[in-house]
């Protein structure tokens, strides 16, 4: 990886990985085994021959590697730079067990970004079924949907809430990790497939449910954007945000940029970030960038942190300030956020997950300064849509229920991504999305 500078980068939104030059590209590709059996490709949830096109990479074509890639996956340049390679492809592959495994995501995400720049490559299509489908949602789950059932023949129509296509790629995760026009430029190669968007189209309100079931299936790839928050006092005084908000605010309606565009967001001076997961090392992350002093407070251990290793190692050198074993209780403020009252925590015996259960030690509180709260502690499946259609099964959580084929509970509705799984990741959103369409494909045909 070829991160710029700290001194530099904290200071604005533009990428903090680089990227590999083709000379890097071709030696490492170089090195793999060319295995008979990859475990590589069983470790990707979407399938990409992965040692093919290592091999076209390593004699330097990097167009061919772009084809084989786009067979399966129509977003690699997303893919490469957000996936959790370390415990998909690259965890599998067999070159890790004695020396460093091949870095398939970057690679991935080289040979993306040379097709974008050369010219993108569109994947095979199949002539037209006839037949209509509805896709809500244009996250990763419903684009992958979309590409998928297009290239199948299917007449997709895809709507989305929102003024923009994808999801939690473009409203979520910040530019400094992922590019908003790489995301523009993958989603418009999926719309050159044929599919048919409709953004600012609310499935449930300005598209009414009849008007769904009307169509020969429906995939539901509508996320999980509802943010829990923690229940404490004070939650309410400004300067509390949900990360979700917070992220959205900035990265999709230029928030740091007001008043050239007219969404505010508070910059604070002292913040404190609850949680430890992706969601919150980019909360922090973006706060940083906003001129922000950022405590990052953690309940577990530092070595529990679900967050990727890559991400929190750069925001511990950008001077995120990580405070493990330690809960929030208590926003304090009168008008507005002054601190955050929070109790340091003991592991107990091991839970569900199989890690230790945090319990607060008594007599043990201390207060942060702060005047901005931001809440990353995991959210749940938007209801809006799920909660108009009452025979659509749902879980403790809101979840679609759904079944190995990806089918819900209703005739012709399938489900697949966040939506179904709660708040997960971008390719396993792909993968689900990726056998549903198949799964429809399927349906359609035996009728
Ligand atoms: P989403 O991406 O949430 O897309 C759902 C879409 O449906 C949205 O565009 C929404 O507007 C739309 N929608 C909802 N309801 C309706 C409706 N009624 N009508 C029309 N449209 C509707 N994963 C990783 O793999 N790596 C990471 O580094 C990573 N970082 C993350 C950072 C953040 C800040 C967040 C929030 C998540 C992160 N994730 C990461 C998780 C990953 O982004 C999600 O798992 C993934 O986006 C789920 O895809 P999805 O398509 O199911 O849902
Ligand atoms: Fe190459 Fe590693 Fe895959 Fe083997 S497991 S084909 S060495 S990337």
């Amino acid at each position: 990886m070829h991160d710029r500078p700290v001194e530099r980068r904290i200071h604005d939104f533009g990428e903090v990985d680089t990227g590999i030059t083709p000379e890097e590209a071709m030696a490492e590709s170089g090195r793999c085994l060319q295995c008979k059996k990859p475990l590589c490709v069983k470790g990707c949830p979407v399938g990409i021959d992965i040692p093919t096109f290592l091999r076209e990479v390593a004699a330097g074509n990097f167009k061919k590697a772009a084809v084989i890639i786009k067979e399966q996956n129509m977003l690699p340049a997303i893919c490469g730079r957000v996936c959790p390679q370390e415990e998909q492809c690259e965890g599998e592959c067999i070159l890790g067990k004695k020396e460093e495994p091949i870095p398939i995501g970057e690679l991935e995400r080289f040979v993306a970004d040379q097709e974008r720049e050369h010219g993108m490559v569109l994947p095979r299509k199949k002539p037209t079924t006839g037949r209509r489908v509805a896709v809500v949602g244009a996250g990763p789950a419903g684009l992958t949907a979309a590409a998928e059932l297009a290239r199948m023949g299917y007449h997709v129509t895809l709507f989305e809430s929102l003024h923009a296509a994808g999801g939690v790629l473009m409203y979520g995760i910040p530019a400094f990790r992922l590019p908003k026009q790489i995301v523009k430029a993958e989603i418009d190669a999926v719309l050159l497939l044929g599919v048919d968007l409709k953004l600012n189209h609310l499935a449930g309100r300005s598209v009414t449910i009849k008007e769904l079931l009307d169509y020969d299936a429906v995939f539901l790839g509508t996320g999980a954007g509802l943010p829990y928050f923690m229940g404490l006092p004070g939650e309410n005084l400004p300067g509390v945000y949900s990360a979700n908000e917070f992220l959205a605010r900035v990265n999709l309606m230029h928030a740091d940029r007001f008043p050239v565009f007219d969404t505010p967001v508070k910059r604070g001076s002292r913040v404190v970030v609850a949680g430890g997961g992706n969601v919150a090392m980019d909360a922090a992350r973006v706060a940083l960038r906003l001129g922000g002093k950022v405590t990052l407070v953690y309940r577990r251990r530092e070595e529990d942190l679900p967050a990727r290793a890559a991400e929190v190692a750069r925001a511990k050198e950008e001077g995120i300030e990580f405070v493990s074993c330690a809960n929030p209780v208590r926003i304090l403020g009168d008008q507005a956020v002054t601190g955050v009252e929070c109790v340091k925590m003991e592991m107990c015996a091991l839970d569900s997950s199989g890690r230790p259960e945090p319990a607060p030690i008594e007599g043990s509180r201390f207060t942060i300064d702060a005047d901005i709260f931001i809440a990353a502690i995991g959210q749940g499946p938007n209801p809006l849509l799920i909660s108009l259609l009452p025979e659509l099964k749902r879980g403790k959580r809101g979840n679609v229920i759904v079944d190995e084929e990806f089918r819900t509970s209703m005739r012709k509705v399938y489900a697949g991504g966040d939506v179904a799984t709660g708040a997960a990741t971008v390719i396993l959103a792909m993968g689900a999305a990726k056998s549903a369409a198949h799964a429809i494909d399927r349906m359609l045909r035996e009728e």
